[in-house]
């Protein structure tokens, strides 16, 4: 389950933020995962516990967003949401050369501290 290496990593990464700004306390962290990363919410709640046990983040919520794919097409530089039902082909010209711009790997975008 590469899932325990992710919240582990989040988790180091909310450590940081709390001791740069001196926070005591944590309400919540907010991972965005993308849809490309076949990272499961589900198992990053389940590991997200013990991952945060005897830290400042114990009993903060862990709120995980999943993040669409979205690709930006190299031919006419329009950007779109690769629908199964389109071969996931440009909607605008059908080009298929594109980067995915979002959506890709486990981002962790927020730590809301308790003031
Ligand atoms: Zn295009």
């Amino acid at each position: 389950m590469h899932e325990m290496s992710y919240i582990a990593s989040m988790v180091n990464m909310a450590l940081e933020v709390v001791k740069e700004n001196n926070a005591g306390r944590v309400r919540q962290i907010v991972v965005d995962i993308g849809k490309t990363s076949g990272v499961m919410p589900y198992y990053m709640h389940k590991y997200y516990p013990d991952a945060v046990k005897g830290t400042v983040l114990e009993g903060a919520e862990l709120i995980c967003n999943e993040i669409d794919v979205k690709a930006l097409c190299e031919e006419c530089g329009a950007e779109y949401y690769p629908k199964r039902e389109n071969n996931y082909l440009c909607p605008e010209c059908g080009g298929r050369k594109a980067h995915i711009i979002e959506g890709k790997g486990v981002v962790l975008s927020n730590v809301v501290l308790e003031d």
